[in-house]
C-alpha cells in the first residue's frame, strides 16, 4: 500500500498513524493474543488432564469458526470456547481500561480494531460477544480500509516518526506475534502448555516449534510433555479444515480415539498475513511468505516470548480477571458456538453480518 517491502515492520508506524488520525489510545490486538493463549493453553491443559474432549480445536478464525458451525455442527464441542483476539481486546478495553483506568462508563468509550480479516467484521456482529446490550467492538476495520483513510488524510506513512503503543494493554510477547502466520497458534499455545503442565519453562533454544512452522496445507508433529506424546496439527484454508473434519468425524463415528490433541485452523492459506483484508498480493504468494518471517523477527527479538511471562497479563488478572478460566474470564473471555447447518436460521442471516 506505501511501497515498503513486503514484511518491513511498520508497527511503530502504524501507531503513529493512527495518533494523527484521532484515536485516543491505540493499543495492541496482540496483548489479547497473549490472553488467549492464557485462556487456551488453560482450557487444554483441563481439557488433557481431566478427560475432556479433545481434540481441542483453535477458534481465533471467525471464518473457520463459522465453517464448523455450518459445515460440523457435531463437531462445535472440541473447538476452544475462547474467543478471538479482536473478541477478547474488546471487553477488556470497555470495561477494564474504560471503567477501571478512564473512569468512564462502558459505553462512553468506542473500540475500533484493524485487522487482517474481512471475517472480523462479521465476528463482531455475532450478538453473544458483547454484554448487557452493548456489542463489545464498534468496528473492525481492515489493514486496506485503513490504509486507505492514511492516505486520504495525507499522512505521510514512510515519514512517519514511531510510537509506542499506549499502556497497559499495548504489551506484548513474541508468543502474540506469531499468531498471524499458520502454525503461530499451535506454537504459542505449545510454549505455554508446557509450563503449565511440567511447571518448568522451555528452555530459550526450545520454544520453536519448527515441525509447525511453513506454508504447506497441513503440518503435523508430536510434542512429548511431561510423558504424553501430544499430536498437534495446524492446516490453513477451508480444505485442508475439511479434509481434517472428515478424519476426525470418521474416527469418532468408528469409536475410534482422535488422532490429534490439538488442532489449529486458519482460513486464509498462510494464516492472517495473506488474510483477505491485507493489502493485495496479486497471486505473489512470496509476499505473504515474506510478511510471514518478519513475525519470526519480531517474536525472535522481543525480550519475552512466551504469554505467561506478560507481566500486564498478569496484573490484569490479580486486578480484574482472577482466576484462569475463572468467573470473568468466561464471562469476557470466552463464548459459545451454534449449529447453523439450517441456511434458513436466524443465525446465518447474513444482513446481521454487514459491519
Ligand atoms: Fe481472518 Fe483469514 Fe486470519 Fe481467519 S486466517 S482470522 S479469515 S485473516
Amino acid at each position: 500500500e506505501f511501497g515498503l517491502k513486503p514484511g518491513t515492520i511498520s508497527t511503530g508506524k502504524v501507531v503513529a498513524a493512527l495518533k494523527a488520525l484521532g484515536f485516543d489510545y491505540v493499543f495492541d490486538t496482540n496483548f489479547a493474543a497473549d490472553l488467549t493463549i492464557m485462556e487456551e493453553a488453560n482450557e487444554f491443559v483441563n481439557r488433557l488432564t481431566k478427560g475432556g474432549d479433545l481434540p481441542i480445536m483453535t477458534s481465533c478464525c471467525p471464518a473457520w469458526v463459522n465453517f464448523c458451525e455450518s459445515q460440523y455442527p457435531d463437531l462445535t464441542k472440541y473447538l476452544s470456547t475462547c474467543r478471538s483476539p479482536q473478541s477478547m481486546f474488546s471487553p477488556i478495553a470497555r470495561y477494564y481500561f474504560a471503567d477501571k483506568v478512564l473512569d468512564k462508563k462502558p459505553d462512553e468509550v468506542s473500540v475500533v480494531s484493524i485487522m487482517p480479516c474481512v471475517a472480523k467484521k462479521y465476528e463482531v456482529k455475532r450478538e453473544e460477544l458483547g454484554q448487557d446490550g452493548i456489542i463489545d467492538t464498534d468496528l473492525s476495520l481492515t489493514v486496506r480500509e485503513l490504509a486507505r483513510m492514511i492516505k486520504s488524510a495525507g499522512i505521510d506513512l514512510e515519514n512517519l516518526e514511531e510510537e509506542n503503543f499506549d499502556s497497559p494493554l499495548g504489551y506484548s510477547t513474541g508468543a502474540a506475534d506469531i499468531f498471524g502466520v499458520t502454525g503461530g497458534v499451535l506454537e504459542a499455545a505449545l510454549r505455554t502448555a508446557y509450563t503449565d503442565v511440567t511447571k518448568e519453562e522451555l528452555p530459550d533454544d526450545g520454544i520453536e516449534f519448527k515441525a509447525v512452522r511453513g506454508f504447506e496445507g497441513i503440518k503435523e508433529a508430536t510434542v512429548n510433555i511431561a510423558g504424553i506424546d501430544v499430536n498437534v496439527v495446524a492446516a490453513s484454508s477451508l480444505g485442508c479444515a475439511r479434509k481434517l473434519m472428515d478424519e476426525l468425524r470418521a474416527d469418532i463415528a468408528a469409536g475410534k480415539t482422535p488422532k490429534y490433541h490439538i488442532i489449529e485452523i486458519m482460513a486464509c492459506p498462510g494464516g492472517c498475513v495473506n488474510g483477505g483484508g491485507q493489502p493485495f498480493t496479486n497471486g505473489d504468494y512470496e509476499k505473504v511468505k515474506a510478511r510471514g518471517a518478519g513475525l519470526y523477527v519480531i517474536d525472535k527479538n522481543k525480550p519475552q516470548r512466551k504469554s505467561h511471562e506478560n507481566e500486564d497479563i498478569k496484573k490484569l488478572y490479580d486486578e480484574f480477571l482472577g482466576e484462569r478460566g475463572g468467573h470473568n474470564a468466561h464471562k469476557y473471555l470466552h463464548t459459545h458456538y451454534f449449529d447453523k447447518s439450517n441456511p434458513y436460521s436466524k443465525k446465518n442471516d447474513v444482513s446481521l453480518q454487514t459491519n
